[in-house]
């Protein structure tokens, strides 16, 4: 992790990629109420894959995205964020993208 970045005082990730991932993540395929990224807040993409809702937009920003992206922001969902959420790295190729198109500084 990139100390110079502080993901709490940016979500600039979570409001630029469409985020998608294998249905079994889903809480829905271990029943509501268990484990998993919840239901609600997913929308189908194909047979076998979810996308978190409000990404598979033209200006994507996630339903579970809580606050304005540079500033005080935070996921609804941290624990059950799914699996492409826990991919992105502070400082990485996608990070420094992604702030960049929202004109945060690298
Ligand atoms: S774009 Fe980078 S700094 Fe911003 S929330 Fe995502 S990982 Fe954290
Ligand atoms: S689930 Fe959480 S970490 Fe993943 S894109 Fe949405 S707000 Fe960001």
């Amino acid at each position: 992790m990139d100390p110079a970045f502080d993901c709490q005082q940016c979500g600039a990730c979570c409001a630029s990629f469409r985020v998608s991932f294998y249905w079994a993540e889903a809480e829905s395929a271990h029943g509501p109420g268990t484990f998993g990224v919840p239901a609600a807040l997913t929308e189908p993409l194909s047979p076998h894959l979810l996308c978190m809702q409000g990404t598979n937009a033209r200006q994507p920003r996630c339903a579970a995205l809580q606050g304005p992206v540079g500033g005080p922001i935070g996921c609804t969902i941290y624990e059950h964020r799914p699996s492409p959420c826990r991919e992105v790295m502070p400082g990485d190729a996608q990070c420094l993208t992604a702030r960049a198109r929202h004109g945060l500084p690298a």
